[in-house]
């Protein structure tokens, strides 16, 4: 199986909160590969994500979806929406026609929904290169308003995404690794972010001979465990609404370290815009660590 089938299956498999599932369905809806009047379709290899889109269209509008095999070498799933009433009625829930290619960011009632969004598009379009063989995620998009839409809002996560013109359309693509990872975090698939990290780092490491020499191999999983920690202690600070309210020095530890996944305490001082000292940063991801720790014990 293909490290993309593996991870769509992962996030398939995820439950999306109630608040989400129309933000789920909004994003496979924009990014699949036709949504008018006259169609809605999605295309896809994947059979669970197909069925996923149907009930999901199903349990959210109460719309009727045919899934049908089919394709040559590759076997496809193309599941559309069947009776003209119904795809009027979901046109008409997402504004469709009056906003031609803007994502309504109002939608989202809160940040889950605006990931789970995220996470609609990148099932309904987007692929993932094997690690192995290059660090690459892509979004085939006909609008280029949607394109440029899509970017915009992948930025406030720190992904950097670029686009090209293809042929027909265009193509959203993301390069950088920690900026994948970045991406693979958001859209809920945890596990294969952390074997992302890993892969990266031992590709890098043998890539640079002096890095090699100053690096053993227990420091880079230290790194690894540490940053991952760190991450979730973040990630469940978001999903809890209380981030935002942490004082400002943690604030800007976390998002440092949002940024740079993948870099140890050292290198990671040395991007802070004011001068830290490593203990300064390690003492205000371990107050982060605390406060995340805290919540979960009083909520359990
Ligand atoms: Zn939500």
């Amino acid at each position: 199986m293909s490290f993309n089938t593996d991870i769509k299956n992962e996030l398939v498999n995820l439950r999306p909160s109630y608040c989400c599932k129309q933000s789920l369905i909004y994003g496979f809806l924009l990014f699949s590969r036709s949504f008018s009047i006259k169609k809605i379709v999605m295309q896809t290899e994947n059979e669970q994500t197909a069925n996923l889109y149907k009930s999901l269209l199903f349990e959210v509008y109460g719309a009727d979806v045919t899934v049908k095999k089919g394709g040559g070498k590759r076997t496809t799933y193309v599941a559309s929406v069947v009776s003209e009433a119904d795809r009027l009625k979901i046109l008409a829930s997402v504004d469709f026609g009056i906003f031609e290619g803007k994502i309504n960011s109002e939608s989202f009632i809160k940040e889950c929904c605006a990931k789970s969004f995220v996470r609609g598009a990148f099932l309904a379009c987007g692929h993932i290169t094997d690690p192995d063989k290059d660090y690459r995620v892509d979004f085939p998009i006909k609008e280029k308003k949607l394109a440029e839409e899509f970017c915009g809002l992948l930025k406030e996560y720190y992904i950097d995404a670029h686009i090209s013109k293809r042929q027909s359309g265009y193509l959203l693509y993301i390069k950088r690794n920690e900026m994948i990872v970045n991406l693979l975090a958001i859209i809920g698939a945890s596990a294969r972010s952390l074997q992302l990290i890993e892969t990266s780092i031992i590709k890098s490491v043998k890539n640079n001979t002096n890095r090699a020499l100053n690096c053993d191999s227990a420091n880079i999983n230290k790194t690894v465990e540490a940053s991952i920690k760190q991450r979730k202690a973040i990630e469940y600070l978001k999903e809890n609404d209380i981030f935002l309210s942490l004082p400002e020095e943690l604030i800007e530890a976390a998002n440092l370290r949002t940024q740079y996944p993948e870099i140890s305490l050292k290198e990671l001082s040395k991007k802070s815009s004011e001068p830290i000292s490593v203990s300064g940063l390690s003492h205000r991801f371990k107050r982060i660590t605390d406060i995340a720790e805290e919540i979960k014990k009083r909520k359990s």
